[in-house]
């Protein structure tokens, strides 16, 4: 019953810019999210394209890792039941002018590429982002 899974978040270059990290954390604590692990990073271009090559095809590749390694980030492995799915119904929508009202997207994100928020969107990615970031 309990369904306790990690996921793994990332606050995005956009939101630690405007220092939003405390606020940011602040929802997923009381959101019933544990943070287990986390650290401020900044990473190279080569280790955002390593991370999101899934999205290698896509028009906005090459934009979103110079974005995701434009500045430092906060990875967090976060902790809780259903925690994937979650995660993201409290990111809410990729757009933040779609996402619902009370999400961190709509509350934090500026636009479709700066929207303050990573989160995986599947157990199988959140196990493979995890061991990305946190392999220890
Ligand atoms: P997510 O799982 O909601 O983060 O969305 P995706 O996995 O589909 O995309 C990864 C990230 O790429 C998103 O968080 C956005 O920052 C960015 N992205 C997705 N779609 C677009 C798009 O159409 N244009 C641009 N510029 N960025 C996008």
């Amino acid at each position: 019953m309990s369904n306790i899974e990690q996921t793994l978040s990332i606050i995005k270059p956009d939101a630690v810019e405007r220092n939003l990290q405390d606020k940011i954390k602040n929802e997923f604590k009381i959101n019933g999210f544990e943070i287990l692990q986390e650290k401020k990073i900044h990473i190279s271009k080569e280790e955002a394209e390593k991370f999101y090559k899934v999205h290698e095809s896509k028009p906005f590749y090459n934009d979103l890792c110079t974005y995701l390694s434009s500045g430092p980030i906060i990875v967090m492995k976060l902790q809780r039941s259903n925690a994937v799915l979650e995660n993201r119904k409290l990111m809410g929508a990729t757009n933040p002018e779609v996402a619902e009202e009370g999400t961190l997207r709509k509350k934090y994100g500026i636009s479709i590429d700066k929207n303050s928020v990573h989160g995986s969107d599947s157990i199988e990615n959140a196990e493979i982002e995890l061991d990305f970031f946190f392999k220890d």
